[in-house]
């Protein structure tokens, strides 16, 4: 599960780790008002406007703006929330903004890169940092891996102490900086520990210029990014609150009610199958034919006539959705179920796209019994004996 900036940074807080003080509007007519509010209280006036998306590569999109005036925030405000944001990270569909934070803007002197994540093959977490922070890190990871450092974890005593001081002193931390570096990445590996983080990462972390209250400077988090484990979130009450159902695709959505795997994707061929195995398969020989899938749909082996029918609901509201495959092989799921959930669903919507049912196993005789009664609903439907017949038929069908 993923969450937004704003609610990054209040996990931050409370861990101890120093951020600007913020708040988060969702209309323009707000943004003169909090940035006045945020900037007196900073004694500053300088304000960042950042759009809350769950997707990064914001500033080069235009979305993180720096302003020094009630009236620019304004104007940062209707851009951010009159268009969608375009990003690497988005696909050309880009994103809503509903929500932007104004932020206290701060004077950066260096900006860093930090983050904890799982290291699989080393069997640890590990603490990644590089002194090439800010919007260019993905560039660095790939033109000079060599300057991206990393101290992997012990898991049962986690990071220590000594292998902060060591990162920060790497990083090129100066006198007091390297205590605030230290302390920072010391509460970002307990905060990753005991929130079930999958990520968690603060880019830029950066230190500001000396001045007379801080003649060392002071080192921040800026940006925040987490992401967590669904597994783990019956224990994350707190983290499973911050849930934004506004950035989920809303099939996906849909389909975690029902207790469906379902992933959208961007091709144009629905699939609806039994077993993960069985559905990776499925789009690989789809693939294989010429054709792409428009989702991963995995009904799984226990799931109720009511649930695959919602299953047939969500992949032809997808409008990218040109035809149908659906591919069991029934084990613990009985094919007369899913041939139920068909006729319910032609029924219902309608299969206006081909449709291509290959069933085999449990109960095949019903399954097909079933279908050869709803034929009339369902005049696009062709039935095929074998997987890549039926992969062959669906291509061809969408053409
Ligand atoms: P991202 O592009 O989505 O990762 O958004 P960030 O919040 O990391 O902002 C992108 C960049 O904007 C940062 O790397 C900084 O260079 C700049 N930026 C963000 N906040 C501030 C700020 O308070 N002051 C200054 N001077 N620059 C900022
Ligand atoms: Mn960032």
């Amino acid at each position: 599960m993923k969450i937004h900036e704003y609610q990054a940074r209040e996990i931050l807080q409370q861990a101890g780790v120093p951020v600007p003080p913020g708040q988060v509007i969702t209309s323009i007519e707000e943004a003169a008002h909090v940035y006045k509010q945020v900037t007196s209280e900073a004694g500053t006036d300088l304000a960042v406007i950042k759009a809350m998306v769950h997707a990064g590569g914001r500033g080069k999109a235009g979305f993180v703006k720096l302003v020094r005036s009630a009236d620019e925030a304004t104007e940062a405000a209707r851009f951010m929330l009159t268009n969608r944001m375009v990003s690497v990270q988005t696909g050309p569909e880009g994103l809503e903004v509903s929500k932007l934070l104004i932020a206290a803007g701060v004077e950066i002197q260096h900006e860093y890169y930090l983050a904890i994540t799982t290291d699989r093959a080393a069997r640890r977490n590990v603490l990644i940092a590089s002194r090439e922070g800010g919007v260019e890190i993905e560039k660095v990871a790939h033109d000079n891996p060599d300057a991206i450092l990393k101290q992997h974890i012990h898991p049962l005593m986690g990071l220590q102490p000594h292998q902060a001081r060591r990162m920060a002193f790497d990083l090129g931390f100066k006198g007091k900086q390297v205590g605030q570096a230290a302390k920072i990445m010391l509460a970002l590996a307990t905060t990753y520990e005991q929130r079930d983080c999958t990520i968690a990462e603060i880019n830029p972390l950066i230190v500001t210029p000396p001045t007379e209250a801080h003649p060392d400077g002071q080192v921040l988090a800026i940006d925040a990014k987490f992401n967590f484990d669904d597994n783990a979130l019956f224990r994350q009450k707190e983290v499973a609150a911050m849930f934004d159902p506004a950035e989920e695709d809303p099939g996906e959505l849909r389909a975690k009610k029902f207790d469906l795997s379902y992933i959208a994707l961007d091709g144009s061929i629905g699939c609806l199958v039994n077993g993960a195995g069985l559905a990776m398969a499925t789009m690989d020989i789809i693939k294989h034919h010429g054709g792409d899938p428009a989702n991963f749909l995995d009904v799984g082996g226990s799931a109720t006539e009511e649930a695959v029918t919602e299953g047939f609901r969500i992949i032809l509201s997808d409008e990218n959705c040109k035809g149908v495959l659906v591919n069991i092989f029934g084990g613990i799921m009985r094919c007369d179920v899913i041939a139920q959930a068909i006729a319910n669903a032609a029924k219902e919507v309608g299969f206006s796209v081909p449709l291509v049912v290959r069933l085999e196993g449990t109960n095949v005789e019903q399954g097909r019994a079933i279908l050869e009664e709803a034929k009339s609903d369902i005049p696009t439907m062709q039935t095929a004996g074998d997987l890549g017949e039926a992969a062959q038929r669906v291509v061809a069908a969408v053409g």
